[in-house]
């Protein structure tokens, strides 16, 4: 058999992680994007009413995102990312003006709940351990189901957390989705749970690295491609239509779908996939000095969820934001902008310059009755397999679940030619 060429459709983080992979494998690697630009819901443009870069929204990560960490690293961009030196998440309650700083321990037990000082204010050890509930949770049960919803640590922790994480509030996100996030980061300590975000912008991170290193291994990036129509037989894909042009898929051939999850069921009737979706809205505020001493803020009691800074841009998301989204931008810039001056203690400043970013399909909703519509990777098409982050990965929709989900895809490549699996 000769070595295959795999056409990736779709140049999001799952779609280029699977890329990376296999190219540096060898193969020869084909990537396609309806978009004028790559990286999909992950990218940074140039905003012309602020004058500066701006990401999509503000993606934050976790030192243990094991394979972020090896996509990262493959494409040698792992030092493109920048956090605070210590673990820590500082916390402010808008309402109340209260601060508060989470610091995890070194230790994977998490014997640092037995410090007063490392814990959420008016919390206990047991408001923290009884969420080890949430390990032997039914698929059914919410994050709220499992946790004491009238603690101070829901709102100050638990609430923010949940939000950030699956992008669905606590009370109707799936506990079953949460758990795998808290094991592989607060589980295993200080060192697994280092906040880091893009210190340039998203797309100098996670895509151009990757297209340069997709290149340099002989493969091609092709934009402004939307594929319509994959013709089908025996049982394989055969070929895929473009406006353009039909790319013949080879006998030995094979094609990743690495879609949002409302493309992939259009050109894939018959594959359950999810239906429902959750908004995320950022706001970016261009200040006329760069506050200092401030990376990120966790926030309680407002609008917004997280605080960033990045220069003189401040950004400040709202997850699980569907009421949000549908409010006008210039609404919605003034309700943030008091956030913004609570949290940076700006007092009544006018609001400067704006850009209010709506991502109304930002991702799946992370509810226990979506989570078992995410379809498994390999497709009852030998040559066909699936990507993104709304695939039956274990994990919410994250950056991390969009690469663990293209290195799925690009695994099952490998299992298939080779004739291994395992
Ligand atoms: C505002 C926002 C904030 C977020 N914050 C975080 C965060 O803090 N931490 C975190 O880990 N994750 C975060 N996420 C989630 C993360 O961005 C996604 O999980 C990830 O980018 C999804 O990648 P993907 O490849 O699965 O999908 P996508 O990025 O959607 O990629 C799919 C690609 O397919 C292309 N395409 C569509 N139709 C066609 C077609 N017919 N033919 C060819 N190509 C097509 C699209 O242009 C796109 O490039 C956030 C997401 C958003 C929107």
């Amino acid at each position: 058999m000769s070595t295959p060429v795999v056409h990736v459709i779709g140049a999001g983080v799952s779609g280029l992680a699977a890329a990376v992979r296999l190219a540096g494998a060898g193969n020869r690697v084909v990537v396609y994007d309806s978009a004028g630009h790559a990286g999909g819901r992950c990218r940074s443009y140039l905003d012309t009413t602020l004058g500066r870069r701006i990401d999509n929204g503000n993606h934050l990560l976790l030192s243990g995102n094991d394979q972020v960490m090896s996509f990262l690293g493959a494409t040698g961009a792992t030092d493109t990312l920048t956090g605070p030196d210590k673990t820590e998440f500082p916390f402010l309650d808008l309402a109340s003006g209260e601060r508060w700083t989470v610091r995890p321990g070194k230790w994977r037990l998490p014997l640092w709940l037995l410090c007063k000082h490392m814990r959420v204010p008016g919390s206990t050890v047991w408001d923290y351990l009884s969420a080890l509930k949430m390990a032997w949770a039914s698929s059914r049960a919410t994050v709220a189901d499992c946790l004491n919803t009238s603690r101070p640590l829901y709102r100050k922790f638990w609430q923010p957390l949940t939000a950030a994480v699956l992008n669905t509030e606590p009370e109707e996100g799936a506990a079953s989705l949460l758990w795998p996030v808290l094991k592989e980061t607060f589980g295993r300590g200080a060192a697994a749970c280092r906040p880091l975000m893009a210190s340039e912008g998203l797309s100098e991170t996670f895509v151009d690295p990757a297209i340069d290193y997709i290149g340099r291994h002989g493969g091609e990036v092709h934009l402004n491609q939307r594929l319509r129509t994959i013709q089908f037989q025996n049982g394989r894909v055969i070929a895929l239509e473009f406006p353009d042009s039909t790319v013949k898929v080879g006998a030995d051939d094979f094609v990743i779908l690495a879609l949002p999850h409302d493309v992939a069921s259009g050109l894939l009737p018959g594959v359950q996939t999810p239906t429902e979706n959750r908004a995320i809205v950022n706001g970016h505020f261009r200040l006329d000095k760069a506050p200092d001493g401030v990376t990120f803020m966790g926030l309680v009691g407002g609008i917004a969820q997280w605080l960033f800074v990045r220069g003189d841009i401040v950004s400040i998301t709202v997850s699980a934001a569907d009421e949000l989204a549908v409010r006008a931008g210039e609404d919605i810039a003034v309700d943030l902008w008091t956030d913004v001056c609570r949290a940076l203690d700006l007092g009544d400043s006018p609001l400067p310059p704006y850009r209010i970013v709506k991502e109304k399909r930002a991702t799946f909703a992370a509810t226990p009755e979506q989570a078992t519509r995410r379809p498994v990777c390999q497709t009852e098409w030998a040559n066909l397999m699936l990507a993104g982050d709304w695939t039956a990965t274990g994990l919410p929709a994250t950056i991390e679940g969009a690469v663990t989900s293209g290195h799925a895809a690009a695994k099952a490549v490998f299992d298939t030619y080779t004739g291994h699996v395992g």
